[in-house]
């Protein structure tokens, strides 16, 4: 299974914005692009980071779509799949890429806090941790449909380091689509998402016009 591993960081320096990679770290002084940070490197990474200024109509294409696809740690050819999907849905293609990346698993379980980061749910994913409809799923790919239950095993549950990790998220604001039992760390989906939901800054109407040249 193909994945990014090259530094995480430099994504959001590229991209001038936090995409919140890292769990608790992006909310530190230590995170790489924070204000507060004295050690911060300024500019774009790359030879010619510093220099970089004004961006073409492609340019800004370009950028919407990396943006939107390292938030969610999607490769390219996965992502332009997802896209090819979107556009044969009903409704704008834009928003249909949106809801189709919401729902994958790992982001599901991200956005339930029982994951620091999107890339720490993939991790969790792979590892076995989830449940779909009381079957363990290890496909971070994987997509939840309206109806469907996902949890997290009995046997997870029950470790202090998952126990850890539910505590330190239990503040992040569980989506209207997923209905959250925080007893039981289950959620059953309710609906997809609507783009008013997706709190990410993406202009997906820029990724249209790109994948449409
Ligand atoms: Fe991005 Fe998080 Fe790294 Fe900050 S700490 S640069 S938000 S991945």
């Amino acid at each position: 299974m193909a994945r990014y591993t090259g530094a995480v960081c430099r994504q959001c320096r590229r991209e001038e914005k936090k995409l919140f990679l890292k769990g608790e770290r992006c909310y530190s002084d230590k995170c790489a692009i924070a204000e507060n940070n004295k050690e911060k490197r300024q500019g774009t990474p790359g030879q010619h980071g510093q220099s970089r200024k004004k961006q073409s109509e492609y340019g800004l294409q370009l950028r919407a779509k990396q943006r939107t696809r390292r938030y969610y740690g999607v490769l390219e050819g996965q992502f332009y799949h997802y896209f090819e999907l979107a556009e044969k849905m009903q409704g704008k293609a834009g928003e249909n890429l949106l809801q189709i990346l919401e729902s994958r698993l790992d982001n599901v379980v991200y956005r339930l806090g029982l994951a620091s980061s999107r890339a720490q749910a993939r991790q969790l994913v792979v590892h076995g941790h989830y449940t779909v409809n009381g079957k363990r799923v290890n496909i971070p790919s994987y997509r939840v449909k309206p109806g469907d239950t996902v949890a997290l095993c009995d046997k997870s549950k029950a470790l202090d380091s998952m126990k850890a990790l539910v505590e330190a998220n239990s503040a992040r604001p569980i989506p209207m689509w997923l209905e959250y039992n925080k007893d039981a760390l289950t959620a059953k989906v309710t609906r997809l998402a609507n783009r008013d939901e997706i709190d990410l800054d993406v202009e997906e109407q820029l990724i249209v016009e790109l994948y449409s040249k």
